[in-house]
């Protein structure tokens, strides 16, 4: 069983962005980056599966030359190898082209089963994994908070307001996990020193048989607003009608 996980550097979460107001795109040079959280649980659902199977974790990152660290972070954690898709006419790149880039890479490494993460701490579409199955014509399993391989199937409890449907697909697939699925590992001082012998590749467009030319972003940001002020909340004197008038109130936003 190969697995292919997803991983993606991206600015500190905990620090304060910044937009580049003549591009309103973040700002990622100069700054604080790490592996996205929310990758941290993809990649350790995909070692305990290939734990489970025998089997072997293969981490494909996209990202500029500072990316190569959370490649080798997920191998520190125990992947078996790396590949990194590094190539500076990809800046830029929005989520369609980085889902093309990403799509070709998997077809290199033939995976059974891809992991993702749900959406990204940056970007935030939460479309590139389903946008990778899609162009590779595989199934596209989301917001997993629980996954399971079966023979050639996997099986997902699919979060959902209300609990969980149970989803499953035929091998090959995509599947992206929720924060929450597992507790991720930290890598040891052993797992670092072993990370350093294991395969890792760096590919450009061109290693990718994909033509720059497509690559080009289909998206531009043309505006960013601020998210409005909180309004103040509304406050309830209980006159004995308090109870009704809150339960009114959480059915008006659909929470009961
Ligand atoms: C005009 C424009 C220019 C942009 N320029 C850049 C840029 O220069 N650099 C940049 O990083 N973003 C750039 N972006 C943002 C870009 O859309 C996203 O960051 C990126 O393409 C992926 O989308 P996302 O972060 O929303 O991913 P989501 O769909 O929210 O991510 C879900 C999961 O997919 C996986 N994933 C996503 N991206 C990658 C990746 N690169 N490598 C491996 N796994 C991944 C991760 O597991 C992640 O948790 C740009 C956007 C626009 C509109």
């Amino acid at each position: 069983m190969r697995i292919a996980v997803f991983v993606k550097q991206v600015p500190d979460p905990s620090g304060a962005g910044r937009l580049d107001p003549a591009t309103n795109l973040l700002v990622r040079e100069g700054v604080e980056v790490v592996l996205d959280p929310g990758d941290a649980y993809g990649i350790e659902a995909a070692l305990q599966l290939a734990e489970a199977s025998q089997g072997e974790v293969v981490v494909i990152s996209m990202g500029g030359e500072r990316a190569l660290e959370v490649v080798r972070k997920a191998m520190a954690m125990g992947a078996g190898s790396g590949l990194h898709v590094f190539d500076q006419r990809l800046g830029g790149s929005d989520a369609l082209a980085t889902a093309r880039v990403l799509a070709a890479a998997v077809s290199r490494v033939a995976p059974d089963l891809v992991v993702a993460g749900t959406e990204s701490t940056d970007g935030y579409t939460g479309t590139v994994p389903a946008a990778v199955a899609e162009l590779l014509g595989w199934p596209s399993l989301t917001f997993a908070k629980h996954l399971e391989l079966s023979g050639g199937t996997v099986r997902v409890q699919r979060q959902t307001p209300a609990g969980h449907d149970l989803v499953e697909a035929d091998l090959p697939a995509v599947v992206t996990v929720t924060g929450g699925i597992n507790e991720p590992r930290y890598p040891t001082l052993k797992g670092i020193m072993g990370a350093k012998s294991r395969p890792l590749e760096q590919l450009s467009i061109e290693d990718l048989g994909l033509d720059a030319a497509g690559l080009s972003p289909q998206q531009r940001v043309v505006a960013v607003a601020p998210a409005p002020q909180r309004q103040a909340g509304r406050v309830v004197e209980d006159d004995g009608s308090a109870a009704r008038l809150i339960a009114d109130y959480l059915a008006e936003l659909k929470v009961i």
